[in-house]
């Protein structure tokens, strides 16, 4: 990262970063993941794994420093996996080691996600104790078919525990999982998940369509998945945003949705174009205009050995699209002003097409340009004609 650098617009090195960090521990794994997990590591293998986390902390803030101010941390993220599959001593080890190397906001928003039956009432009030304060907790769906068909180990009984004791550990800023467009699922059953879930009031919701990869136990058995078809996808995805908005959650982004003041900040930067840095295996991280991703391969990460893949620097035409594709998400769209302060170019000259489009569709003022609840849904179309990817 120090010897590489792309476009970092013209206030230069923001003074905060986000910060991942993947845990890759699974007590099984589901039928349509594909994210870096592994079931049955043992208490030394998170160990070590931890210990190269907490090094690699150290040798990436020394790199930083090389170049520059080094950033603060503002929001750490613990994604996985299943990040409570760690002990509350390993998740503070590496706290640590960022508060020593980058230093810790005092404001930070500092998630964990969280499985059903993979936390109690002890374990989670001693990790709410390292200062995690916000957990994201993965419920999928209230109906135990829907659940075994994606190969989930938990019950809804097995959520509500969950809540009540992250509650009772005095965690304030719960997140949950939604899951639509899954095996068996019906508009009704989805609904019924959906007001169950907004009935137990968590502060954030984030909602995810099926999608069937390749690699996967789905993928293999994708011939004969009773999967709803798509326009009744369609049709629960606007049923959740009808109901989610009578509880009192607003969508701020297109799958996600909160109450008031309770977005997710660590997310929001990688909808605005911010600096993250990602820490263990699969890893993301876009830092100094430059993107780049560690390998999957856990033991060669534990073992340290040349694990950063994908170096990609990001040239400012790449870097405006990127800002308008992911900003665009957003509910309240893109500042125009921010995109001129950084840019250094007006939003509506560098993406003229975009004007085009009717205001049924896209709102644009001086101040914001922003998809319409009814744009929402030809976005993918307008974003592809607008954005100039590959030229
Ligand atoms: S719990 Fe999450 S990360 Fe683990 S196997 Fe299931 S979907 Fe994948």
């Amino acid at each position: 990262m120090n010897e590489i650098r792309g476009f970092v617009g013209k206030e230069g090195r923001p003074k905060n970063v986000g910060i991942y960090v993947h845990v890759p521990f699974c007590l099984s794994k589901c039928h349509y993941c594909d994210f870096c997990s592994v079931t049955g590591a043992d208490g030394s293998k998170k160990d070590a794994y931890v210990s190269r986390i907490c090094d690699e902390v150290r040798e990436f803030a020394d790199r930083i420093k090389q170049t520059g101010e080094l950033p603060q941390a503002d929001t750490v993220y613990f994604g996985g996996g299943t990040p409570t599959l760690m002990s509350a001593e390993q998740f503070a080890r590496i706290l640590e080691a960022v508060e020593l190397n980058f230093g810790i906001s005092q404001s930070a928003e500092i998630t964990a996600e969280c499985n059903p039956r993979s936390a109690d009432l002890k374990s989670l009030s001693r990790l709410r104790k390292t200062g995690v304060n916000r957990l994201s907790i993965g419920m999928q769906s209230i109906h135990t078919r829907e659940l075994k068909a994606l190969g989930r180990i938990h019950g809804f009984h097995d959520f509500k525990v969950t809540v009540c004791e992250a509650r009772d550990a005095g965690f304030d800023n719960i997140s949950a999982d939604l899951m639509y467009g899954i095996p068996h699922q019906t508009r009704e059953s989805f609904c019924e998940s959906v007001e169950t879930l907004a009935s137990l009031a968590p502060e954030h919701i984030s909602s995810y369509c099926l999608t069937v990869e390749e690699g996967t136990n789905f993928h293999r058995r994708r011939d004969s998945l009773d999967l709803p078809d798509e326009d009744t996808v369609g049709d629960m995805y606007d049923d959740m945003c009808e109901i989610l908005t009578k509880y009192g959650y607003h969508k701020y982004e297109i799958s996600n949705f909160s109450k008031e003041g309770k977005e997710s900040r660590h997310n929001l930067k990688y909808w605005t174009g911010e600096n993250y840095l990602g820490f263990g295996s699969a890893a993301h991280s876009y830092f100094d205009g430059v993107r780049f991703a560690h390998s999957r391969d856990i033991d060669a990460y534990i073992e340290g050995k040349g694990t950063i893949i994908d170096v990609e620097p990001i040239d400012k035409r790449e870097a405006m699209n990127e800002y308008v594709m992911l900003g665009m998400r957003l509910s309240q769209g893109i500042d125009v002003s921010s995109f001129k302060e950084r840019f250094g170019e007006e939003l509506l000259e560098a993406f003229g097409k975009i004007r085009q489009y009717s205001p049924e569709f896209v709102e644009i003022s001086d101040q914001k340009c922003r998809f319409t609840e009814k744009g929402t849904f030809v976005s993918n179309s307008v974003l592809s004609d607008v954005l100039d990817f590959g030229e």
